[in-house]
């Protein structure tokens, strides 16, 4: 993204260093990401789309041979360089590769440590960081490539995933429920544009328990009558109170007592499947304990 901007390569240090330091990681087992096929990508995102990030990597890629500028600004937030392209193809190759490691029965679940996010990223449109929807992606991919009927999406990132939302509204194979900061960006989500969205718009300053009894007062029992063959988190650790992009007061025992929620619905209708994957998630030291305390709850350690 640029120097200077909290969507860094450092996130994914912060996560690996705690995952080593706490002995977690030595209980993983572990996959390189490979990069989605293209016709996967075009599960959730329009082929124009796709064309129109590869052109602009082409264009990087000369750029950057002939001594030029080294970044695309692709909104006000949002930028790119000649590696972008291969990075994200990456981060939906992950979440696609975890899809199949755990319909195969390899893996009861997964964790995607993945840069960039997806869950801004909508059918025609990168925004927010975010370049391909790697949520929505392995979700159409579980759908349309593993023959399931019902999906289900978690987003508890801070803010709303207003990509997902775009690419899945109306699609009645998914149910994505989520919470977010309300107003934040990208200042969407307070009007549900189908039954098959549950949002949760919260004020800044809304505590982790408020947002507990939220969550099992309008998430879980949509959860439990959807019955959903898989469940897919929108991981972003971004709703933390230590966290500067978002003002929640989620702290890493929330997050715990969410995925042991969601991982509790798992086991009852989808044979315990789940494919989380990173999305936000900005103080270094908040999000690498978050993720930790994620995925000991995903991985019963
Ligand atoms: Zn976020």
């Amino acid at each position: 993204m640029g120097a200077g901007h909290p969507e860094c390569p450092e996130r994914l240090d912060a996560i690996e260093d705690r995952l080593l330091i706490t002995g977690v990681g030595d209980a993983l087992s572990r996959q390189e990401a490979p990069e989605a096929p293209l016709a996967d990508i075009e599960l959730a995102h329009g082929r124009m789309h796709v064309a129109a990030l590869r052109g602009l990597t082409d264009q990087l890629v000369e750029d950057r041979n002939a001594g030029g500028p080294t970044h695309t600004q692709l909104d006000p937030d949002t930028s790119m360089n000649a590696y972008t392209w291969r990075a994200a193809l990456r981060a939906s190759g992950a979440a696609i590769a975890a899809t199949d490691a755990v319909m195969a029965g390899e893996l009861e679940n997964a964790f995607c440590a993945v840069r960039p996010p997806g869950h801004h990223a909508c059918h025609d449109k990168a925004m927010g960081f975010c370049f391909f929807n790697n949520v929505a992606v392995a979700a159409r991919y579980a759908l349309e490539r593993h023959g399931l009927q019902r999906v289900a999406i978690v987003d508890f990132d801070v803010h709303h995933g207003n990509g997902t939302e775009d690419i899945l509204a109306g699609d009645d194979r998914v149910l994505m429920v989520s919470f977010f900061q309300h107003p934040l960006y990208p200042y969407s989500g307070t009007e549900s544009p189908a039954p098959n969205m549950v949002n949760l718009p919260v004020p800044a300053y809304t505590k982790g328990m408020d947002i507990r009894e939220l969550v099992e007062a309008a998430w879980i029992p949509r959860l439990e009558d959807f019955k959903p063959e898989m469940i897919f988190i929108s991981a972003g650790f971004d709703a933390h109170r230590e966290d500067d992009l978002g003002q929640l007061g989620m702290t890493e025992q929330d997050y715990a007592w969410i995925t042991s929620r969601i991982k509790n619905v798992a086991q009852r209708h989808s044979k315990g499947r789940i494919v989380s994957c990173l999305e936000g998630g900005y103080n270094l030291s908040a999000l690498a304990r978050s993720v930790e305390a994620h995925i000991r709850v995903l991985a019963d350690l």
